[in-house]
């Protein structure tokens, strides 16, 4: 262990309390157009949906039944032709046949998930072309015999809009071919690539009770770029906050924090960690029990595996604990961000009683713990 962690040790001691609850037209042409092959990565505007469309949602799963007077005031005109009115796009003109961003596409009408970045394959029809969807609820399929042919219309899961067709010709290793509407996507790059400077950034996810709390003190420590509320260690893709408290998905709620390694680092934010929940309580913490509050961090390189897993051994040597430290250190895998009104839930919700009676306290104790590094 490095010798900072003398400090850690009596800064632990020192604060550590017993902790409170916490908390796609006819694309049977494809192929026969010569496509111009300047694919781009470059991160830009493909959002194509309006900022006053209330029903778009990353993780809302209701399906959404409207009136096609209501699509028409929230759609963009072309989006909506292409989504409410299976228009399709002219081949070689959207914004997203060539992309190869990394990140996740979702649907341009209702924001519902539908593919990853990683199965989407350079194809010469023109239009984006996937060879998988992202989980078997994300799109829909009809049978369509418009033009004299038989094809398989592609909806979205959620809102019903129309997306593209599916066609068996894909590459391995499904050998299908979603041939979409670039119109009908929004593209989201993953938070890693918007990133500004790999170098001086780093990202860490912690599960340490309910993140609420958690995310409420990061929030606050300077060199802190970012934190999101979400999911993460489970077997279900794209979980609610309703599955996971339900406790069937074996997610934890956990933090993700991206910070500038200039201003803040790995041990400041373990310090941070190990000042605000209990590491030795088994699946829950306080009052709220359940293996979603499990205390855990996942690691993306050996560099936070060993920084971790020193941390702990610190700990528990100095005995900074009545109980041995029971911090899972687990390898990333994916992390599923939190409804909307999870996130900065202590800022917007000041007066509610939770914020007032659990999360407030572990604040304080932060404020008071690292009263030179907030922001
Ligand atoms: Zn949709």
């Amino acid at each position: 262990m490095p010798d900072a962690n003398a400090y850690i040790m009596n800064l632990m001691k020192s604060i550590i309390i017993a902790c409170f609850v916490c908390c796609a037209m006819i694309l049977s042409s494809c192929g026969q157009s010569t496509p111009t092959n300047n694919s781009n990565t470059t991160p830009m505007d493909t959002s194509n949906q309006k900022p006053n469309n209330p029903y778009y949602s990353h993780t809302d799963t209701t399906k959404l039944t409207l009136s096609d007077a209501t699509w028409k005031s929230i759609l963009p005109t072309e989006l909506y032709e292409v989504s409410r009115h299976k228009d399709t796009e002219r081949a070689f003109a959207g914004k997203l046949w060539n992309f190869e961003g990394i990140g996740t596409y979702y649907c341009a009408a209702c924001g519902f998930p539908l593919f990853r970045s990683d199965a989407k394959f350079a194809s010469t029809c023109g239009w984006p072309s996937f060879f998988e969807i992202l989980h078997k609820n994300s799109v829909e399929y009809q049978p369509d015999n418009s033009y004299s042919m038989n094809r398989t219309e592609v909806l979205c899961g959620r809102c019903g809009g129309h997306l593209g067709h599916l066609f068996d010709d894909g590459p391995a290793p499904t050998h299908k071919r979603y041939c979409m509407n670039s119109v009908a996507l929004d593209f989201e790059p993953d938070k890693k690539e918007v990133t500004v400077n790999e170098q001086q950034h780093d990202t860490i996810t912690l599960g340490g009770g309910c993140y609420w709390c958690v995310e409420a003190v990061y929030e606050k420590l300077k060199g802190v770029i970012s934190v999101e509320s979400g999911f993460s260690g489970g077997t279900t893709k794209n979980p609610t906050y309703k599955e996971v408290c339900e406790g069937t998905t074996h997610h934890a709620e956990v933090v993700q924090i991206i910070f500038d390694n200039t201003i803040t680092n790995l041990d400041e934010i373990f310090k941070v960690f190990f000042t605000v929940h209990n590491p030795t309580e088994v699946n829950r913490q306080g009052h709220d029990v359940g293996t979603q509050y499990r205390s855990v961090i996942f690691y993306r390189n050996h560099e936070q595996q060993v920084a971790a897993l020193s941390i702990i051994k610190a700990l528990n040597d100095a005995k900074v604990y009545d109980k041995p430290i029971v911090t899972a250190v687990e390898k990333f895998t994916e992390f599923y961000k939190a409804e909307n009104y999870h996130q900065n839930y202590f800022e917007n919700n000041k007066n509610e009683p939770y914020c007032r009676m659990v999360i407030q306290p572990k604040v304080e104790k932060f404020e008071k713990a690292f009263k030179d590094r907030i922001k």
